[in-house]
């Protein structure tokens, strides 16, 4: 029989990174958790050490023609410090790698520097070091955030219990909907490069695209509400794909309502507008970096009265599945489909 090998195209961003570390072994006892999480984490004395990385590359993560550089820099340091949110911990240094083209002055590159150190003023980080090099290829940015947290009051992705709430921070789909309207503008600039682009009145779903920020307030707010949550991740791929993390992390299924969905109005207004359903944007966007978490049904008392905090669902045994409950009551398997730099298609 014909043993068909895997390509890149086939296993999907996820697929290949479980090849090329699902069997890797940790020798070192200070390496609590390797790959797997939204963050490495290290031991380290009292508290705990999380490390977090990302890559961005021009023409794949963004696009100069509508991303100003100062925006560009900012937004690279906040993907790493929610990532390092996502862990329950708080950000304390970053470094920042970056490979520059031919095309890039001086003015440019210092430009995307005065977003980098808005953001570490903005989240108290400190930049510490970095690497710089030529780029055949456009531009590259590398940052590594580093953490910390006292070691029990972490938060991994692997500790929801059925029955545990399903929470999200902020409203979901706005940086998706500023996507939609950048790119929009951008093919008409194409076409004329005379006419103005038409971003008016559509301030908050641009600056959810891009100025996104990192919900460090919420870490800071589980402190004061005295909730550490079972699980959490952060929602760069979209709801659906970040849900199936916390399931397949968890051994656990769940149960998302449609109508508990938050939204911004003026994401409605532009779903609307673009014809698009809000819903799609939700769960297959994006980039909208709020955090996603469960807690004990007994927690419920210390979030319900807090506008930022909103109940989606609440986790199920595996058995039961990932399960999107539709306003007409249907229930819908939830599949991952955020998009997928690797087989450059939405999959
Ligand atoms: P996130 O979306 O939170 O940034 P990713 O989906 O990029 O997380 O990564 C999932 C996990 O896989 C993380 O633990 C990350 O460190 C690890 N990872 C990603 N790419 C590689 C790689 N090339 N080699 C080793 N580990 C990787
Ligand atoms: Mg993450």
């Amino acid at each position: 029989m014909e043993n068909k090998k895997p390509t890149i195209a086939t296993l999907g961003e996820f697929g290949l990174i479980d090849r090329l570390t699902g069997d890797l072994v940790t020798l070192q006892k200070s390496t609590l958790k390797g790959v797997g999480d939204d963050a490495a984490v290290i031991a380290c004395g009292e508290e705990v050490l999380v490390v977090t990385t990302d890559l961005l590359l021009e023409g794949i993560h963004f696009n100069l023609m509508y991303m100003p550089l100062k925006y560009l820099g900012y937004k690279s340091v906040v993907v790493n410090i929610s990532d390092v949110c996502a862990m329950n911990a708080v950000p304390r240094q970053i470094t920042v790698s970056i490979g520059i083209s031919a095309k890039f002055t001086l003015e440019m590159v210092e430009e995307m520097y005065e977003g980098i150190r808005l953001a570490c003023e903005r989240y108290e980080v400190d930049l510490v070091g970095g690497d710089t090099s030529s780029s055949l290829t456009g531009l590259v940015i590398s940052i590594t955030a580093l953490g910390t947290a006292p070691a029990g009051q972490l938060t991994y992705r692997s500790g929801a219990h059925h029955n545990d709430l399903l929470c999200v921070s902020g409203d979901l789909g706005g940086a998706y909907m500023g996507l939609q309207l950048l790119e929009r503008e951008n093919e008409v600039f194409k076409v004329n490069a005379h006419m103005q682009p038409k971003l008016e009145g559509y301030d908050y779903v641009l600056q959810r695209q891009l100025r996104p920020e990192a919900r460090t307030d919420i870490v800071e707010a589980f402190k004061k509400l005295g909730i550490k949550p079972t699980s959490m991740i952060d929602i760069s791929d979209g709801l659906s794909s970040e849900i199936l993390h916390l399931c397949n992390s968890s051994g656990t299924g769940c149960r998302l309502y449609e109508d508990k969905i938050p939204y911004d109005s003026q994401t409605k207004e532009m779903a609307l507008e673009f014809n698009i359903n809000p819903l799609v944007a939700a769960l297959n966007g994006g980039e909208d970096y709020e955090l996603l978490f469960t807690i004990p049904v007994g927690d419920y008392e210390k979030i319900k009265n807090d506008p930022d905090i909103t109940v989606i669902g609440h986790m199920t045994k595996a058995e039961e599945g990932v399960l999107l409950v539709t306003t007409g009551g249907s229930l819908i398997p939830l599949v991952a489909q955020g998009f997928n730099h690797l087989t450059e298609e939405e999959t």
